[in-house]
């Protein structure tokens, strides 16, 4: 199938759909582009993407089609709802879905496209916006093995790392276990990081001293949340980029939905989803900040200064 040229419909091309789509155009695929949004089209045919006006023409006759849309409102609005692109869907084609959603939307998905023998995979992604530019995301698949073994030449061409966790909605759960961890993670790390400043320390010597010890964690050592620690990261650039406090107070949502349907304790991650939730009704523009931001609820001086 993907010996010709492959031909992918790839809807959703927002922050991170944009450039995915791009790698894939760039790796020699035909890429059909749609978005409800024009703006988010803009400039893509320079590129060699066809831009389709509806999702039904942007998903005819291809081999593959891509979803990134935000949440499971929208995936279901698309194939299920309104919009019922899966009725419009060839068998022929296979469906990734790589939006970070309900688990139980995706296996809800999965048994409505096998009704139609359509071969479906969760993909959700791990890595942000540089990575979905760099084409190194890290793809969370559930789905069966041997689909994905078909869409490992769509999959490498935007990401370096395939995880297969499991059966339909198995990459979403992975998905949100990693993003429930992170967002306690970075909430402990600015958390310390403050405890530090306000007992006298410097944040760049805590952070070297921590890397080394046994508090090392991805989000101190890799995207400290204290500005000017790490000149690259969004904390030393205003808070801009990255990934949006928006995101991550959704994956914190489907966290506590999936806490709950499976009756599992989680008051760590209670905790990050209060802490959020308190970030943003400080101020409702943080919403679209990185979500390393979480540090203004504990060092409120750094706002005045910044
Ligand atoms: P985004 O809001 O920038 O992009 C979503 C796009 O989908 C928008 O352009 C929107 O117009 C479009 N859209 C919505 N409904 C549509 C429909 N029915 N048909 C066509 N287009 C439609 O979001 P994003 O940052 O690209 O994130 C997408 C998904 O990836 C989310 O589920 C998010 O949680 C996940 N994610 C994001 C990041 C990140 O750093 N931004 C990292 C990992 C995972």
């Amino acid at each position: 199938m993907t010996s010709v040229k492959a031909c992918v419909g790839f809807i959703g091309l927002g922050k991170m759909g944009r450039p995915m789509a791009l790698n894939l155009a760039r790796g020699g695929m035909r890429v059909k582009a749609h978005d409800l949004n024009l703006e988010a089209l803009s400039g893509l045919e320079s590129e060699g993407i066809q831009v389709m006006n509806h999702a039904r023409a942007a998903v005819e006759g291809v081999d593959f089609v891509v979803s990134m849309l935000p949440d499971s409102a929208q995936v279901e609005a698309l194939y299920l709802g309104e919009e019922g692109l899966l009725e419009e869907i060839d068998p022929q084609s296979i469906v990734v879905d790589c939006s970070t959603i309900a688990p139980k939307t995706t296996r809800l998905l999965a048994a409505r496209a096998a009704q139609r023998n359509i071969r479906i995979l969760d993909a959700p992604v791990s890595g942000g916006t540089a990575a979905a530019a760099d084409g190194t995301l890290t793809f969370i698949v559930g789905g069966s093995e041997q689909v994905l073994n078909a869409c490992r030449p769509l999959l490498k061409r935007m990401g370096s790392n395939i995880l297969h966790a499991g059966e339909a909605g198995a990459g979403q759960t992975a998905k949100i276990c990693n993003n429930m961890l992170l967002a306690v993670l970075m909430a402990g790390s600015a958390e310390v990081l403050q405890l530090g400043v306000a007992n006298g320390l410097d944040p760049v010597r805590l952070t070297e001293i921590i890397r080394v010890s046994s508090g090392n964690n991805w989000a101190l050592n890799l995207y400290n949340p204290y500005p000017g620690v790490m000149k690259d990261r969004p904390a030393s650039k205003g808070y801009e980029g990255g990934f949006m406090v928006n995101h991550m107070t959704k994956d914190l949502r489907l966290a506590m939905d999936l806490a709950e349907a499976s009756n599992c304790m989680t008051p760590m991650g209670e905790s990050a989803q209060n802490l959020y939730s308190e970030l943003k009704q400080t101020n409702e523009d943080y919403s679209h900040k990185d979500f390393s931001i979480i540090q203004y609820l504990y060092s409120p001086e750094l706002i005045s200064s910044s």
